[in-house]
Protein backbone atom coordinates (compact mmCIF):
# COMPACT_ATOMS: atom_id res chain seq x y z
CA UNK A 1 0.00 0.00 0.00
CA UNK A 2 1.47 3.35 0.74
CA UNK A 3 4.99 4.36 2.10
CA UNK A 4 4.36 6.92 5.11
CA UNK A 5 6.99 9.16 6.87
CA UNK A 6 6.10 9.49 10.68
CA UNK A 7 7.35 12.41 11.77
CA UNK A 8 7.11 12.06 15.57
CA UNK A 9 9.46 12.98 18.56
CA UNK A 10 7.23 10.83 21.18
CA UNK A 11 8.41 7.34 20.88
CA UNK A 12 5.37 5.76 22.39
CA UNK A 13 3.24 7.96 19.88
CA UNK A 14 5.79 7.23 17.00
CA UNK A 15 5.62 3.24 17.98
CA UNK A 16 1.89 3.11 18.11
CA UNK A 17 1.53 4.76 14.82
CA UNK A 18 3.79 2.36 12.91
CA UNK A 19 2.07 -0.53 14.43
CA UNK A 20 -1.31 0.77 13.26
CA UNK A 21 -0.17 1.33 9.49
CA UNK A 22 1.75 -1.91 9.03
CA UNK A 23 -1.26 -3.26 10.65
CA UNK A 24 -3.54 -2.01 7.09
CA UNK A 25 -0.79 -3.07 5.26
CA UNK A 26 0.98 0.09 5.20
CA UNK A 27 4.72 0.91 5.34
CA UNK A 28 5.78 3.36 8.71
CA UNK A 29 9.08 5.01 8.57
CA UNK A 30 9.76 6.92 11.88
CA UNK A 31 12.12 10.09 12.27
CA UNK A 32 12.06 11.28 15.59
CA UNK A 33 13.25 15.04 15.08
CA UNK A 34 13.18 17.77 11.84
CA UNK A 35 16.44 16.55 11.49
CA UNK A 36 15.98 12.93 10.73
CA UNK A 37 12.24 13.40 8.57
CA UNK A 38 14.55 15.84 6.44
CA UNK A 39 17.71 12.88 6.23
CA UNK A 40 14.59 10.39 5.68
CA UNK A 41 13.49 12.14 2.17
CA UNK A 42 17.16 12.33 1.07
CA UNK A 43 16.72 8.36 0.48
CA UNK A 44 12.64 7.85 0.59
CA UNK A 45 10.13 8.81 -1.58
CA UNK A 46 7.10 8.77 1.10
CA UNK A 47 3.56 8.85 -0.47
CA UNK A 48 2.51 10.57 2.36
CA UNK A 49 4.08 12.80 5.59
CA UNK A 50 2.79 12.67 9.32
CA UNK A 51 4.09 15.36 10.10
CA UNK A 52 4.32 16.77 14.44
CA UNK A 53 4.35 20.46 14.72
CA UNK A 54 6.09 20.46 18.38
CA UNK A 55 9.34 18.54 17.39
CA UNK A 56 12.42 19.15 19.54
CA UNK A 57 14.56 20.61 17.06
CA UNK A 58 12.81 22.80 14.68
CA UNK A 59 9.92 25.05 13.88
CA UNK A 60 7.45 22.16 12.54
CA UNK A 61 5.74 24.99 10.71
CA UNK A 62 8.93 26.05 8.91
CA UNK A 63 9.58 22.63 8.54
CA UNK A 64 6.24 22.15 6.66
CA UNK A 65 6.94 25.04 4.14
CA UNK A 66 10.08 23.37 3.42
CA UNK A 67 8.71 20.18 3.08
CA UNK A 68 5.90 21.14 0.35
CA UNK A 69 8.30 23.47 -1.21
CA UNK A 70 11.31 20.66 -2.09
CA UNK A 71 8.91 18.05 -1.80
CA UNK A 72 5.43 19.70 -2.91
CA UNK A 73 4.31 15.90 -4.46
CA UNK A 74 4.30 14.40 -1.02
CA UNK A 75 0.74 15.49 0.77
CA UNK A 76 1.74 16.17 4.28
CA UNK A 77 -1.07 15.63 7.10
CA UNK A 78 0.04 17.74 10.48
CA UNK A 79 -0.63 16.71 13.72
CA UNK A 80 -1.13 19.33 16.41
CA UNK A 81 -1.61 19.34 19.73
CA UNK A 82 -4.59 21.22 21.70
CA UNK A 83 -3.22 24.06 23.11
CA UNK A 84 -1.79 24.95 19.46
CA UNK A 85 -5.10 24.43 17.78
CA UNK A 86 -5.04 28.33 16.90
CA UNK A 87 -2.83 26.88 14.60
CA UNK A 88 -4.19 24.46 12.74
CA UNK A 89 -5.15 27.70 9.87
CA UNK A 90 -1.84 28.37 9.55
CA UNK A 91 -0.77 24.66 9.49
CA UNK A 92 -2.93 24.54 6.27
CA UNK A 93 -1.89 27.64 4.78
CA UNK A 94 1.54 26.52 4.81
CA UNK A 95 0.87 23.26 2.53
CA UNK A 96 -0.41 20.76 4.96
CA UNK A 97 -3.15 18.71 3.36
CA UNK A 98 -5.16 18.30 6.76
CA UNK A 99 -4.74 18.22 10.06
CA UNK A 100 -5.56 16.38 13.18
CA UNK A 101 -5.31 17.26 17.25
CA UNK A 102 -3.64 15.52 19.61
CA UNK A 103 -4.90 13.15 21.35
CA UNK A 104 -6.34 11.54 18.54
CA UNK A 105 -7.99 8.24 18.01
CA UNK A 106 -6.36 5.80 15.49
CA UNK A 107 -9.14 5.21 13.48
CA UNK A 108 -9.89 9.15 12.96
CA UNK A 109 -6.30 9.55 11.77
CA UNK A 110 -6.89 6.47 9.39
CA UNK A 111 -9.28 7.53 8.08
CA UNK A 112 -7.41 11.00 7.32
CA UNK A 113 -4.54 9.52 5.60
CA UNK A 114 -7.33 7.20 3.43
CA UNK A 115 -8.96 10.26 2.18
CA UNK A 116 -5.44 12.29 1.16
CA UNK A 117 -3.97 8.75 -0.34
CA UNK A 118 -7.44 8.80 -2.11
CA UNK A 119 -6.96 12.95 -3.02
CA UNK A 120 -3.08 12.09 -4.75
CA UNK A 121 -4.31 9.20 -5.84
CA UNK A 122 -2.37 6.90 -3.97
CA UNK A 123 -4.48 4.63 -2.10
CA UNK A 124 -4.99 0.90 -2.86
CA UNK A 125 -8.81 0.71 -4.51
CA UNK A 126 -8.39 -3.56 -5.37
CA UNK A 127 -8.68 -5.60 -2.32
CA UNK A 128 -8.78 -8.97 -2.62
CA UNK A 129 -9.84 -11.40 0.26
CA UNK A 130 -9.61 -15.54 -1.23
CA UNK A 131 -11.79 -15.79 -3.97
CA UNK A 132 -13.39 -11.97 -3.72
CA UNK A 133 -12.14 -8.69 -5.74
CA UNK A 134 -13.50 -5.89 -4.34
CA UNK A 135 -12.74 -3.00 -6.53
CA UNK A 136 -13.70 0.32 -4.30
CA UNK A 137 -13.05 3.18 -7.34
CA UNK A 138 -15.22 0.98 -10.21
CA UNK A 139 -17.44 -0.44 -7.43
CA UNK A 140 -17.78 -3.88 -8.49
CA UNK A 141 -17.43 -6.47 -6.27
CA UNK A 142 -16.95 -10.50 -7.67
CA UNK A 143 -16.50 -13.75 -6.09
CA UNK A 144 -15.13 -16.39 -8.24
CA UNK A 145 -15.02 -14.03 -11.35
CA UNK A 146 -18.74 -13.65 -11.29
CA UNK A 147 -20.32 -10.28 -10.23
CA UNK A 148 -22.01 -9.76 -6.84
CA UNK A 149 -24.77 -7.09 -6.71
CA UNK A 150 -24.80 -5.39 -3.35
CA UNK A 151 -26.97 -1.99 -2.41
CA UNK A 152 -25.51 1.03 -2.18
CA UNK A 153 -25.10 0.70 1.59
CA UNK A 154 -23.81 -3.17 1.51
CA UNK A 155 -21.38 -2.10 -0.76
CA UNK A 156 -19.93 1.56 1.37
CA UNK A 157 -20.18 -1.05 4.88
CA UNK A 158 -17.74 -2.92 2.78
CA UNK A 159 -15.81 -0.51 1.99
CA UNK A 160 -15.76 0.90 5.44
CA UNK A 161 -14.33 -2.98 6.61
CA UNK A 162 -11.80 -2.80 4.29
CA UNK A 163 -10.36 0.47 4.28
CA UNK A 164 -9.94 -0.43 8.30
CA UNK A 165 -8.95 -4.10 7.53
CA UNK A 166 -7.93 -5.63 10.94
CA UNK A 167 -9.60 -3.13 13.38
CA UNK A 168 -12.50 -3.36 15.86
CA UNK A 169 -15.27 -1.13 14.24
CA UNK A 170 -17.99 -0.29 17.03
CA UNK A 171 -21.40 -0.28 15.70
CA UNK A 172 -21.64 3.51 16.50
CA UNK A 173 -18.41 3.69 14.30
CA UNK A 174 -19.61 1.54 11.44
CA UNK A 175 -23.22 3.49 11.50
CA UNK A 176 -21.24 6.97 11.06
CA UNK A 177 -18.84 5.95 8.53
CA UNK A 178 -21.32 3.80 5.88
CA UNK A 179 -23.93 5.62 6.70
CA UNK A 180 -23.48 8.92 7.70
CA UNK A 181 -23.10 11.04 11.34
CA UNK A 182 -26.96 12.31 10.33
CA UNK A 183 -28.10 9.25 9.74
CA UNK A 184 -30.79 7.89 12.64
CA UNK A 185 -30.19 3.96 12.66
CA UNK A 186 -29.07 1.68 15.50
CA UNK A 187 -27.17 -1.20 16.22
CA UNK A 188 -29.92 -3.62 14.54
CA UNK A 189 -29.00 -1.96 11.36
CA UNK A 190 -25.08 -2.64 11.61
CA UNK A 191 -26.33 -6.46 12.25
CA UNK A 192 -28.25 -6.77 9.47
CA UNK A 193 -26.17 -5.33 6.86
CA UNK A 194 -23.25 -7.63 7.93
CA UNK A 195 -25.39 -10.67 8.24
CA UNK A 196 -26.19 -9.96 4.19
CA UNK A 197 -22.59 -9.19 3.14
CA UNK A 198 -21.24 -12.14 5.32
CA UNK A 199 -24.60 -14.46 3.57
CA UNK A 200 -23.02 -12.94 -0.28
CA UNK A 201 -20.30 -13.21 -0.14
CA UNK A 202 -19.09 -16.43 1.45
CA UNK A 203 -17.40 -13.69 4.53
CA UNK A 204 -18.65 -15.34 7.95
CA UNK A 205 -15.16 -16.41 8.47
CA UNK A 206 -13.54 -13.31 7.68
CA UNK A 207 -16.34 -10.52 8.84
CA UNK A 208 -15.59 -11.32 13.14
CA UNK A 209 -17.66 -9.77 15.74
CA UNK A 210 -16.60 -8.32 18.76
CA UNK A 211 -18.51 -9.79 21.54
CA UNK A 212 -20.34 -6.33 22.49
CA UNK A 213 -18.70 -3.96 20.74
CA UNK A 214 -19.10 -4.34 16.72
CA UNK A 215 -17.04 -6.25 13.89
CA UNK A 216 -14.15 -6.76 12.44
CA UNK A 217 -12.91 -7.98 8.79
CA UNK A 218 -9.70 -10.01 9.32
CA UNK A 219 -7.53 -10.46 5.97
CA1 LIG B 1 6.00 16.38 19.73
Amino acid sequence: MADILIVEDDKKINELILRTLSMMGHRGLPAFSGREALLALLGEQPDLILLDIGLPDMDGFLLMRRISEEYADIPVICVTARDEVPDRVKGLRGGAEDYIVKPFAMEELLARIQVVLRRFHKEQTIFNIRDIEVDLAGGIVKKAGHTIQLTNREFELLKVLLINKNIALSRERLLSLAWGMDFYGDDRTVDVHIRRLRQKLGMEEDIKTIFKYGYRLEM
